[in-house]
């Protein structure tokens, strides 16, 4: 029985990030995981391996759909099922034994199997109890699911049954057009399904800019998915061979059948905290059902510490990320700090949309004043030649200090250059600051500097 100055329980991108920094600020560290590998839910069955599958449906959308204007001739690829699914999985593997290797570069040890607390200061995995000056609990979430519809991953599906079905479906119902109905509606639409979104709200992408919104439902509709909204999904019936979804529109009560080979069921996600045992240990939960946190990540209870998805907040791997290690420097007695007006949301469609900060309607809700410099893609030469540039950059600055309160991107590698602009955010830039900052041609970036330059005297390429 070793005894630790830090336990972590989970060891997704919050749990491991956190490891890491434990380590390498000299604290005895290790993790407790209960899969057979470290990664959690993003690596294994999240971002991750989406991320594989969007790369290869998205490469046969090219072909299929580009290639020949490129002069690029000849029959399009044919798809081998099995084989995508192995380079997924490939990925998936070289990423978590990335992890392992870390692990064991820094010292830290993996206590396999699944954690509780049955005291402050021990760790029950098995029969084993270690003991930690400090836990920090890291153990994510899980799929939610919907009154009338029960998920059994093969015809009706969470993402993480949706990222290794048996094969492609001829139709496909998603539920729910937040970032995993996007995201994985694309990877079937591309793979030649008929997708239909089911969504409760009167927009897709909940949360995004209301411009983003619009434009990308625009597209992802020329990319053949088909969107019902403002429609709550009423049950879902499956048999052996398909599944029948029943909504009802809002607008009029009326209700629609759907008939689909698949059901995606992407309707949000809930924190996992199951077995840990937090009830009996008085750990206060917030209203929404998360573990309730100080600012240091602290709950109630002294000595136990979470983050990620468990607490509130955005549930994002990167958001975890930063919790992890601002947390583990707490812990080492330094500062620890996470920005939370100045973490990025990215959505990885065709073309990708990025965000951060306030939106447009918000800062109008707030009554603050605000100079919105919006530049399109059009007038971009490298999204041109890539055939995205029906997005654009649009950019909100202070209207008397010209401050960056927020911005959004829909545009080719928008998940890449947003974070020029969290970088000046993080920094207290102007718009202006942007604007006079040098940016390589021809590039996507350049569409940033322009929607900076039209917070001011304006635009070049408009
Ligand atoms: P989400 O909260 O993003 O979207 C869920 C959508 O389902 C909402 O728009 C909601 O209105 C709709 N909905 C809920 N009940 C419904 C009903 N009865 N009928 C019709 N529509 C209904 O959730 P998600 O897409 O499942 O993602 C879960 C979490 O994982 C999110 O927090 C997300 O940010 C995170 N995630 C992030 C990424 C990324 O960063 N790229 C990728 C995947 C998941």
């Amino acid at each position: 029985m070793a005894n630790y100055d830090v336990i972590i329980i989970g060891a997704g991108p919050g749990g491991y990030v956190c490891a890491i920094r434990c380590a390498q600020l000299g604290l005895k560290t290790a993790v407790v995981e209960g899969r057979d590998t470290l990664g959690g839910t993003c690596l294994n069955v999240g971002c991750i391996p989406s991320k594989a599958l969007l790369h290869a449906t998205h490469s046969l959308h090219e072909a299929e759909h580009n290639f020949a204007r490129m002069g690029l001739k000849g029959k399009s690829p044919s798809v081998d099922w099995p084989q995508m699914q192995a380079y997924k999985e490939e990925v998936v593997a070289q990423n978590t034994r990335g992890i392992e290797f870390l692990f064991k570069k820094n010292g830290i040890d993996w206590l396999k199997g699944w954690g509780s607390i049955p005291a402050p200061g021990q760790v029950q995995v098995g029969e084993e109890v270690h003991e930690a000056r400090n836990i920090v609990i890291a153990t994510g979430s899980e799929p939610a699911t919907i009154p009338g519809v029960e998920i059994d991953e093969k015809r009706v599906v969470s993402s993480t049954g949706a990222l290794s079905l048996a094969k492609p479906p001829r139709r496909m119902v998603v539920i729910g057009a937040g970032v995993i109905g996007l995201e994985l509606g694309s990877v079937y639409a591309r793979l030649g399904a008929e997708v239909t979104v089911v969504e409760y709200l009167d927009a897709i992408a909940p949360g995004m800019d209301r411009d983003v919104q619009k434009t990308l439902q625009r597209i992802l509709k020329k990319q053949g998915l088909q969107f019902i909204l403002g429609a709550e999904v009423q049950g879902v019936s499956s048999t052996r061979t398909k599944a029948r979804v029943t909504c009802r529109l809002k607008r009029d009560g009326s209700e629609t059948v759907l008939d689909a080979d698949v059901v995606l069921v992407a309707t949000g996600r809930r924190p996992f905290t199951d077995g840990l045992g937090l009830d009996a240990l008085g750990v206060a939960m917030s209203e929404r059902g998360r573990i309730a946190t100080d600012a240091h990540w602290a709950t109630n209870i002294p000595g136990i510490y979470a983050i990620g998805d468990a607490i509130e907040g955005p549930m994002l791997a990167h958001k975890a990320e930063d919790e992890g290690m601002a947390v583990a420097e707490v812990l080492a007695g330094k500062a620890g700090h996470v920005n939370y007006a100045v973490i990025p949301g990215v959505i990885y469609t065709t073309p990708e949309v990025a965000s951060v900060g306030a939106t447009e309607q918000a800062l109008k809700d707030a009554g603050r004043a605000c100079k919105v410099g919006k530049f399109s893609y059009m007038g971009n030469a490298r999204a041109k030649a890539v055939f995205q540039a029906e997005g654009f950059v649009k950019i909100l600055a202070d209207a008397e200090t010209d401050r960056i309160l927020g911005a959004h991107v829909i545009g080719p590698a928008a998940g890449e250059i947003i974070h020029e602009i969290c970088v000046a955010m993080e920094f207290g830039a102007s718009a202006e600051d942007l604007a006079l900052t040098c940016h390589a041609h021809p590039t996507w970036s350049e569409a940033v500097r322009e929607a900076a330059l039209a917070c001011g005297d304006g635009p070049i390429h408009a």
